[in-house]
């Protein structure tokens, strides 16, 4: 039968060519929840809701971030899911524990859908855990979840463990040098390790000195550690390949099945974070392969050395929070790169340094796509300046280019930078007394405000004004 011809169908076909130019719609990129309208506007779907993203920054302004709480749900329910299906299939006796790694985004926004959906939580410092404290006394949190605690133990951070754990929290610290051990020597409850694991990995974060946690032999000199249940490492994040992330977990569990002997109530590995998102790469693997790999290690791993499965922790946080937020920004103006170029710049209203400060501190790479106009022909081929005076701040994708739209062939043009949930906001700072972006938080169809873009006399305040 043919295929009932209609006057719209020219024009769909278009806009698919236009949506997939703009890589939305994929899942390999973390983008299926995005979509263009007839109109070349970027449109977010959540559910039967539908967000237009154009409308919302022209009615809230910019620079703003916009939150998609759906999309974190959405992540972590995934992950445990896919865990729990591999762990099933392939016979794997241990259990999994997913623990987000609050660091990444301590918004609320993004913490509690992560708990709602079975996430337990890791924290880094004392002001983190200070947190959970706050939801406790919320009533926000089940009694069940776990808090690993991570980062240096002052006295400030030992004690607000030590009181959470008397009002029944179960939380594990991990202790990370000699000073730790020999403090946690008078702890009650159950504590991991952290062991350094010495391998090599590609990723920004390898570096040659790595500071935390102790060698493996260091590790095996300790014999007996009082209360150990959990082995720790963390690798690096953003790990590039998938083998930089299952080399490891062997090479733990075989020190784990070294450490079990002499601490027979240790049964845990916990991997750490690293697991990395596409951002605007081409190839890179996907959480479901990866974890297969990771359950299938695990398993042969252990049967191998003759030991108890273990259960399994991940941390990981950018793989869930990146793609649950985009910063949006309007071109201010075009300016010349040099007569010769075939670049121009394009300046935003708000800053890379101070916004999106990944892309000064270790050249990251984002998504980008207009947020209007995407449907046009003929594009330009930009640098993107930030508003701050500094000549560092300004986003090449690397020395390369960004294609947008030509500023003469729309009214006003709002670009949007994808993934942007993970790190950026606590890293965020204040470069030539910019305003930090206004948050908004896309839930149930509905905008809220989290946070209104900052006024000159909060910022004054901030430096004593
Ligand atoms: C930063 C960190 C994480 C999260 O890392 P991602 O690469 O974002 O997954 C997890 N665990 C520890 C100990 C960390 O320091």
């Amino acid at each position: 039968m043919e295929e009932p011809i209609s006057a719209d169908r020219p024009k769909r076909r278009k806009r698919n060519g236009f949506k997939k130019f703009w890589k939305l719609g994929v899942e390999e990129y973390n983008t299926q929840h995005f979509d263009i309208n007839s109109d070349g506007e970027l449109i977010v779907r959540e559910g039967n809701y539908q967000y237009n993203i154009f409308d919302i920054v022209k009615k809230y302004g910019t620079s703003t971030e916009i939150m998609f709480p759906t999309i974190i749900e959405n992540r972590v329910r995934d992950l445990i899911d896919t865990f729990n299906a591999y762990i099933k299939i392939l016979g794997y006796r241990g259990k999994f524990y997913y623990h987000y790694a609050m660091k990444v985004n301590q918004n609320k926004e993004f913490v509690l859908p992560a708990i709602a959906e079975g996430a337990n939580l890791d924290v880094a410092s004392a002001n983190e855990l200070f947190l959970v404290k706050r939801m406790i006394e919320q009533d926000k949190f089940n009694a069940k979840i776990r808090v690993i605690c991570n980062g240096p133990k002052t006295l400030k951070y030992m004690n607000l463990i030590d009181e959470l754990r008397t009002k029944g929290l179960l939380v594990i610290p991990i202790i990370e040098d000699y000073v730790e051990l020999e403090q946690m020597q008078k702890f009650k409850g159950e504590v991991g390790i952290r062991v350094n694991l010495n391998i090599k990995v590609n990723s920004h974060w390898d570096k040659k000195f790595n500071r935390f946690g102790f060698t493996e032999d260091e590790l095996l000199k300790l014999g007996k550690i009082r209360n150990l249940a959990v082995l720790h490492y963390h690798i690096s994040s953003q790990i590039e390949k998938m083998d930089g992330l299952v080399k490891p977990l062997k090479q733990a569990m075989e020190l784990y099945s070294e450490l079990v002997k002499k601490n027979p109530g240790l049964d845990t590995i916990d991997m750490g974070g690293g697991a990395g998102v596409p951002y605007e790469r081409k190839k890179f693997y996907t959480g479901k392969s990866l974890i297969q790999r990771l359950v299938r290690t695990a398993k042969a791993e252990a049967d191998k050395l003759g030991v108890k499965h273990p259960n399994l922790i991940v941390e990981w946080g950018r793989y869930v929070a990146a793609p649950a937020q985009m910063t949006i920004y309007k071109i201010l103006a075009e300016k010349t790169i040099d007569a010769k170029s075939d670049r121009k710049w394009y300046v935003i209203d708000g800053s890379f340094m101070n916004d999106l400060i990944d892309s000064w501190a270790i050249h990251q790479k984002w998504h980008v796509v207009p947020v209007n106009a995407m449907n046009t022909r003929k594009l330009q081929k930009v640098w993107i300046a930030g508003a701050s005076c500094d000549s560092d701040d300004k986003y090449t994708a690397g020395g390369s280019y960004i294609l947008l739209p030509r500023l003469e062939d729309a009214e006003e043009l709002y670009i949007a930078f994808l993934d942007t949930g993970a790190y950026q906001d606590s890293l965020a700072s204040h470069h030539c007394l910019l305003s930090s972006p206004a948050k908004l938080i896309a839930t149930n169809g509905e905008i809220k405000v989290a946070r209104r873009r900052e006024v000159p006399e909060e910022i004054g305040r901030l430096f004593g004004w």
